[in-house]
Formats: structure tokens, sequence, C-alpha cells
């Protein structure tokens, strides 16, 4: 399961972050995740309960932001909404297609006290 320790890196960063502020305490954090990462919000949220007991953003809201997919054509340029990794362009029909969003997860933003 690498959603534990995407979100461990997560709440390490947050961390970091709400030290440099001289925070006392993270009240949220927000991660964007995208449709094609493989990563399960279910799978994070635990995760995040599991990371941030006994640190300061324990008992703080994770907010998970939803990215679609998206994908270019190699052959007609064309960009088009992806669900899976496994597809073909709808203009074209072609294979050769990049990703260009909706692959990764990664910390937007916290609030912090
Ligand atoms: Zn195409």
């Amino acid at each position: 399961m690498h959603e534990l320790s995407l979100t461990q890196s997560i709440v390490e960063l947050a961390i970091e972050h709400a030290h440099r502020e001289n925070a006392v305490a993270i009240r949220s954090i927000t991660v964007e995740i995208g449709a094609l990462s493989g990563v399960s919000a279910d799978a994070v949220e635990f995760a995040f309960d599991v990371c941030s007991r006994g640190t300061m953003a324990d008992g703080a809201r994770l907010e998970v932001l939803h990215i679609a997919g998206r994908g270019r054509c190699l052959e007609c340029h064309g960009e088009s909404e992806l669900e899976t990794l496994t597809y073909t362009c709808p203009r074209c029909g072609s294979l050769a297609l990049e990703t260009v969003q909706g692959q990764e997860m990664k910390f937007t933003e916290m609030e912090i006290d």
C-alpha cells in the first residue's frame, strides 16, 4: 500500500511547513489526488489518521480534491479526459497518448493555528 508512504511524506511536509510558520497545530491539510494516480482516497484517509497520530497534525481535517485525468494524443494532438491509463484517443483511435494531468497525488494547502 503506497498510500502509507505518500501520506507519511505529506504529513512530514506539512509539519515542517507549520514549524517554519511557528504554528502550534495544524487544522487541516488539503491534498489533490489524480484519477490516474492509482491512489485510493479511502486509503489516504486511513493512512492520515495513522501518520498524524501524536504529531501536531493530530486531529487535523483532511480535505481531498479529486483531479480528473487528462491526456494528449501524440497523433492528432487533441486533449481528452481520461479515466484509466488504458485508453485510446476518442478522436482518432490512436494508442499514443501522453498523460498531462491526474497522475499524481500532492499536498496543496493547509490551515494552521
Ligand atoms: Zn488522436
